[in-house]
């Protein structure tokens, strides 16, 4: 029987290069793809990255109830559209949901036998150097992301699963271990919780985003 996945992890975590291999490996799961009204990044490409839409669009694609969630994500309008998983599900394949907490969270309420992970940085430094060498965010951009993944973080205890990507092979075998195999991924939800927690402490005490903190807010 075809199963949902959710995947969610804050910006620069490692997700997309996580789940691409993942598809890759095993045709039978697919991305859904979503439907956005942010701009086209350079090498996106439209009806495989994302459906790009004007926000009329997607707000009319709301009011028609063709959403199977959707929510704001730095500024812009993300959504899952419900004949993207029926497309998936005819073709009993497995549907992975790469989307943002607050998607989660309505997934959960609405399928609750939903699988969900959250990949997590090993720290808030380590998730902004690899913002920082992505290169793809200008800088404060970057701060605006790091911020949304404290948001994020702290809403971290909706998920089943977590796992924690430090060294991108590990991270793919737990992937794998629970997609795949159906196994609990080998940190607990109280160890991922936990885990949460030490990073939204480092948000509030590391000299080094204090510094960024006071660089940006101005305090
Ligand atoms: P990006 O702009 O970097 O591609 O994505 C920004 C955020 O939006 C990521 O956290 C991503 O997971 C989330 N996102 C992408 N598609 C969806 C969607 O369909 N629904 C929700 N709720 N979030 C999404």
């Amino acid at each position: 029987m075809s199963k949902l996945y959710v995947v969610s992890a804050p910006s620069g975590t490692g997700k997309t290069t996580l789940n691409n291999r993942l598809m890759t490996d095993f045709p039978s799961i697919e991305i859904a793809i979503s439907h956005t009204t942010r701009k086209r990044r350079n090498g996106e490409v439209d009806g495989a990255s994302y459906h790009f839409v004007t926000k009329e669009y997607f707000q009319t694609m709301v009011r028609h109830g063709e959403m199977l969630e959707w929510a704001e994500v730095f500024g812009n309008l993300y959504g899952t559209s419900k004949r993207e998983i029926d497309r998936i599900f005819a073709k009993k394949h497995h549907v992975l949901l790469e989307i943002d907490v607050q998607g989660c969270q309505s997934i959960v309420r609405g399928k609750p036998e939903a699988v969900t992970i959250f990949i997590l940085p090993p720290s808030i430094e380590s998730l902004w150097h690899r913002l920082e060498q992505r290169g793809t965010d200008k800088l404060d951009d970057r701060w605006r992301r790091l911020m949304t993944a404290k948001e994020e973080v702290e809403a971290g205890n909706v998920y089943e699963h977590f796992i924690i990507n430090a060294d991108v092979e590990r991270a793919y075998a737990e992937l794998k271990s629970v997609v795949v195999d159906g196994k609990h991924s080998s940190v607990s939800h109280n160890e991922g919780v936990t885990h949460c927690e030490s990073l939204i402490k480092e948000f509030n005490t590391s000299p080094f985003l204090q510094d960024l903190k006071k660089k940006f807010d101005g305090n």
